[in-house]
């Protein structure tokens, strides 16, 4: 997932807060909105509480006064004794004054109109004993009037009750989409919160991981698919640079190895380099059963060179027999300065009398070799050489063997090579 692709890289520190921050707006911003919503709760609960109550109350109150009106003109025009009429006509004054009803405009008219009709018939019935069912017609339909408005105000009071209710269950409802959307957000942000934590942050850990544990000098520099996180960049170009100098430090290490290994004037192999070569030279050989030989060898007189034409041009000869050997023997035979003027060798896969052919063959050549000196004098050099079998022994004993033959060589006349016997 390339979200910032395009783009040279961003901070991961960055990236995060910005998430962050938005998530905060748009989870506060909806938690809020659903706070309103309990507040509209609130205060549709308290109205209802503080006044649509009372209000229901009052209504109520209401309508049983104005079926008591009801019920005392019918008492009244069932009622068989004057006294029982003006019993009656006494509650119809009294409830049709009572402060419920003169509260509301409509039933206050209808009471005052029952209370005037019903005084007059009960003032003609003194007179007139047929007034009662002369008037009755008129007073069931004053009745009917009486009996819809109490119909009227209980529906009027529950109504009340009803808008009320109606708030608060909308404002509920609103409150549970908002509530539910908070959630689904919070969910969202979580899922692309790990999407992008993966990509941009444990992914490129993992690879840094890898790209670690790979890293050396002898595996290629580690390469990364271009990171948008400008920490990881980071990070990736210091584990490049990090590469780099192991290199560096391998091929400084190298070196010194070399000239650890090396003699300084000759740049053969030194005596403690050359011990340990042919130690396990020998020992590849002597495990497989190959033919393998050591050789001695020092020049002859070299004191009285040195003596004739100085220090320098000894060494001089010192190098050009060296190089010498170098050219004419083999490459995977060892070679080294072993002190002074004295030379070890090691010849694998060489049987004794190949040795010595090849020995008297190098011997021969360096008699005959001319080595040019700093101011262009020519000088030779002799030398003699000791060669021994190496394919049962230990180095130390095969070269001890051989410096003893390199004794006899001495002994013999020099210039010359001798075979250890067995
Ligand atoms: P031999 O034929 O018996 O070997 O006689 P030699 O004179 O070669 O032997 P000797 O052991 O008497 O002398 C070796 C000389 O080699 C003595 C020393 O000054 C010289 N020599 C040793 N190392 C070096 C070197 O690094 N440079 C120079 N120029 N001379 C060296
Ligand atoms: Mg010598
Ligand atoms: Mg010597």
């Amino acid at each position: 997932m390339r979200l910032f692709a395009g783009l040279k890289g961003i901070r991961a520190g960055r990236a995060f807060a910005l998430l962050a921050i938005i998530f905060v707006l748009a989870f506060g911003g909806t938690v809020a909105l659903v706070v309103l919503d309990q507040q509209r709760v609130i205060n549709a609960t308290t109205r209802l509480q503080e006044q649509t109550v009372p209000e229901i109350i009052r209504y109520q109150r209401l309508a049983r006064n104005l079926e008591q009106l009801r019920q005392e003109g019918e008492r009244l025009f069932a009622a068989t004794t004057p006294q029982a009429r003006k019993q009656a006509i006494f509650v119809v004054t009294l409830v049709s004054s009572h402060p419920s009803l003169l509260e509301h405009r409509e039933s206050a008219e209808l009471a005052r109109q029952v209370e005037r009709f019903l005084v007059d018939v009960v003032r003609q019935s003194a007179s007139d004993p047929l007034a009662l069912a002369k008037h009755y017609e008129e007073w069931q339909r004053l009745a009917a009037r009486l009996g819809l408005l109490v119909d009227d105000v209980s529906v009027q009071g529950t109504n009340l009750a009803y808008v009320d209710l109606g708030d608060v269950s909308a404002a509920m409802h609103q409150a549970r989409f908002k509530l539910a959307a908070a959630l689904a957000m919070v969910g969202l942000f979580l899922v692309v919160f790990l999407i992008l934590l993966r990509a941009h942050l444990i992914h490129p850990l993992q690879r840094i991981d890898r790209a670690l544990s790979d890293l050396g000098v002898d595996r290629p520099p580690p390469e990364f698919k271009p990171s948008a996180t400008l920490e990881i960049q980071a990070v990736e170009d210091a584990i490049g640079e990090l590469h780099a100098s192991l290199l560096k430090n391998e091929e400084a290490r190298l070196a010194l190895e070399k000239l650890a290994n090396k003699d300084g004037l000759t740049g053969l192999a030194n005596h403690r380099h050359f011990m340990l070569a042919a130690d396990a030279e020998l020992q590849r050989a002597q495990r497989y059963q190959r033919p393998i030989t050591v050789g001695m060898a020092d020049l002859d007189s070299f004191k009285q060179l040195n003596d004739t034409y100085g220090h320098a041009a000894g060494d001089a000869v010192l190098r050009a027999f060296s190089a010498l050997m170098l050219d004419t023997l083999r490459q995977s035979d060892l070679i080294c300065r072993y002190g002074g003027e004295e030379f070890a060798f090691v010849f694998p896969e060489s049987s004794l009398a190949e040795t010595v052919m090849l020995a008297e063959r190098f011997r021969a050549l360096c008699a005959d070799y001319d080595i040019r000196l700093a101011d262009g004098r020519l000088v030779r050099v002799t030398m003699s050489m000791g060669v021994a079998d190496a394919s049962d022994c230990p180095i130390e004993v095969a070269l001890k063997r051989a410096d003893e033959a390199l004794y006899q060589a001495k002994d013999q006349g020099r210039n010359r090579v001798v075979a250890a016997g067995k």
